[in-house]
């Protein structure tokens, strides 16, 4: 790349930037047609054209800075700052979007060793909500939703389907008023955590997004009954060809999304991860955000329930083996949805273990050249149940046995002895 001096512009450069500050786009795209025109130039403080049409919240001029190959990633300002930088400075969410999908790097450090430090200070922050505050005659949060709330707050399985269950099976949360006040309170910690001097906006990120879970609950709730019921369902419903929960994916994407502070790093990590996925591709929201508050890294040789997304899960689905539960309650609640694919995943499962019979045969005849005479020992896939009746009971979910295809739920299935089937509940 041809190097580029600083404050070494041409006329017609010069009136680019003048024409990003007060012209039309029209003006700007003459402009950059000129051969006289880099669309990189630096001003004398390293500036390009892009990071002054970012500074001024020019949308149009930066998408059309961007077609003409501005780079997103110059990083020549005096100060180090570059236009995602002063994308945040305008405070203009749309043009941050722009910078961080036209793939703008983000200098993260992340923060998320922080997280449990602060913890008990946070703990703090929810009991000071417990009393009224100034000239409030009521507390902000009623005492005795404080426990189940601190209980939902500090979990580490931030799977939506998970929080919903834990707020269903607690009467004091799962009703309007109640969810009212706590979320109204979750939004009130998230806008002190980024307030305050010692920012923490992996804290901030999740207060943010168990707010917007307990509001879905809220809409679900004011239709009646049991609808908390209803949520658990739509957020399990796969598409029909592969069993993806879409609707899930958008819920999570959304609520990412619906972060109010743009400027924050940890947005727009998350975003540069996950707006270029495709919906129903890996990774999902889910796992790019766990990965992001929690610091797990990966899912590999830990078992996560399809259902709710709790560690550990071991029960596998008897039929298809590509599925796995906490227990069968989970089960249960997944079947509906599961019911659809399990035909389809039994199959994929077996094709697998076929082929890994057959290259194992070849490695283990490539590596015994003359040797053997027993010939060769290929695994045959285990006999499986019948397939179950559409709209039957789940069949059995037994202890579980080696998969390792990326299951719908985009998790890793990995590897676990086969045991014997999982004692029925019924
Ligand atoms: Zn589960
Ligand atoms: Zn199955």
């Amino acid at each position: 790349m041809v190097h580029i001096k600083k404050g070494e512009l041409s006329q017609e450069e010069k009136a680019l930037l003048e024409v990003i500050g007060k012209g039309t786009i029209q003006e700007a795209g003459t402009l950059l047609a000129s051969k006289n025109v880099r669309v990189n130039c630096l001003d004398e403080n390293g500036m390009t054209p892009l990071m002054h049409a970012a500074y001024k919240g020019k949308l149009d001029m930066c998408k059309l800075l961007l077609r003409h190959g501005a780079d997103v990633n110059c990083h020549q300002h005096e100060h180090g700052y570059t236009a995602l930088m002063f994308a945040a400075l305008s405070g203009n969410k749309d043009i941050t979007w722009a910078m961080l999908e036209a793939g703008a790097e983000t200098d993260v450090v992340n923060s998320v060793g922080r997280t449990a430090a602060q913890m008990a200070a946070f703990v703090e922050r929810l009991n000071y909500y417990t009393k009224p505050q100034g000239l409030d005659t009521e507390p902000k949060l009623p005492p005795k939703l404080a426990g189940p709330l601190h209980k939902i707050i500090t979990t580490t399985n931030l799977h939506p389907v998970k929080i919903v269950m834990l707020i269903n099976e607690n009467p004091l949360l799962a009703e309007e008023a109640a969810l009212n006040k706590c979320y109204k309170v979750m939004d009130l910690i998230c806008e002190k955590c980024m307030k305050q001097s010692d920012m923490n906006e992996v804290l901030a990120m999740k207060m943010h997004y168990i707010s917007c879970i307990f509001q879905k609950c809220i809409n679900f709730l004011k239709d009646g009954e049991n609808k908390l019921d209803t949520l658990i369902k739509s957020l399990l419903k796969g598409r029909p060809s592969d069993g993806f929960p879409i609707y899930q994916e958008k819920i999570i994407r959304e609520s990412i999304r619906k972060f109010p502070y743009c400027e924050a790093t940890l947005l727009q990590q998350l975003v540069r991860s996950i707006a270029p996925v495709e919906i129903g591709s890996d990774p999902t929201a889910f796992s790019v955000l766990t990965q992001a508050i929690t610091g797990q890294v990966g899912f590999v040789d830990v078992e996560f329930c399809t259902t709710c997304g709790e560690k550990g899960a071991s029960k596998r689905c008897s039929v298809c083996k590509m599925v796995i539960y906490c227990d069968q309650s989970c089960q249960k609640t997944h079947w509906f949805a599961h019911k659809k694919i399990c035909k389809n995943l039994k199959d994929i499962y077996e094709k697998q273990q076929l082929e890994a019979a057959k290259e194992k045969s070849e490695e283990d005849n490539n590596g015994k050249l003359d040797v053997s005479s027993n010939g060769i020992d290929a695994e045959q896939p285990e006999a499986e149940p019948a397939v179950p009746r559409e709209g039957a009971d789940p069949p059995e979910a037994v202890e579980g046995e080696k998969a390792s295809l990326q299951c719908h739920a985009g998790l890793e299935c990995s590897q676990d002895a086969a045991a014997g089937p999982l004692a029925s509940e019924e």
